[in-house]
């Protein structure tokens, strides 16, 4: 089979079986079916393109944070859709999915490559973006323990961000630990998954949520 993006939505729903949190969501193909399903979930909501040509929803427009009411919803329906298309005229929309927006936290990555030589393999780094730049990631091959867990999170250099610090609070370290072991089965037990990345992840004091997720399979 060729190489595919599932959708935001399916990448959460196969991603929650495996212990990771992430927002609650519909999905919509209309303007006015997206104001009655952001009333139905609460406001404040976010509203994103669901297209698999479109890999970076922001880039084309995609993305809209923090919508408040049902009217608000309704013109971020057209808009999303018409900058999508705007951006990519070929771009199969599929529709858009209005999710709880979660509330801020410490943004981090976690994905999963398969490198030709070592089989799968799990990063984690800093989320957000300055990422590219700062280039503070770390990975490890598959299997993995939670000691090794532990340890691939206390290598980042944006460490002290999670275990507090200048008088910030510690953040959820054993949440993440567990979110990314999580995360790790997720890609042992899916051979038909090749890629994968939950960026960015907020991680809060007590909990985390993803708040985007790409999976490729093959
Ligand atoms: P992209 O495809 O451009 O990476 P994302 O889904 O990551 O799009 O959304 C862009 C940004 O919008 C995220 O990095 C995050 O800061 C914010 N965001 C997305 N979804 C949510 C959400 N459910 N709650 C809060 N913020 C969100
Ligand atoms: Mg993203």
């Amino acid at each position: 089979m060729a190489k595919r993006m599932l959708s935001e939505a399916e990448g959460y729903d196969l991603l929650r079986e495996y212990g990771v949190p992430t927002p609650g969501f519909e999905i919509v193909t209309s303007a006015d079916a997206a104001a009655k399903a952001a009333s139905a979930i609460g406001f404040p909501v976010v509203m994103k393109i669901i297209s698999p040509q479109i890999v970076h929803k922001s880039d084309a427009g995609g993305v809209v944070v923090g919508i408040s009411g049902a009217a608000e919803a309704k013109k971020a329906f057209t808009q999303i859709v018409e900058s999508a298309i705007e951006y990519n005229p070929e771009a199969e929309i599929k529709g858009v999915i209005i999710e709880e927006m979660a509330k801020p936290g410490l943004e981090l990555i976690l994905g999963g490559k398969t490198d030709p030589a070592f089989g799968k393999v799990i990063t984690f780094g800093m989320g957000g973006t300055l990422v590219e730049l700062m280039k503070d990631v770390t990975l490890r091959i598959l299997p993995i323990s939670r000691e090794e867990i532990r340890t691939m999170v206390r290598e980042i250099n944006a460490y002290p961000l999670i275990a507090g610090y200048r008088g910030m609070k510690p953040r959820d370290e054993d949440a993440l630990i567990e979110i990314i072991a999580g995360v790790a089965t997720f890609f042992e037990e899916n051979p038909q998954v090749t890629e994968f990345d939950i960026n960015p992840m907020r991680l809060y004091e007590s909990g985390a949520c993803a708040v985007d997720a790409r999976v490729i399979v093959d």
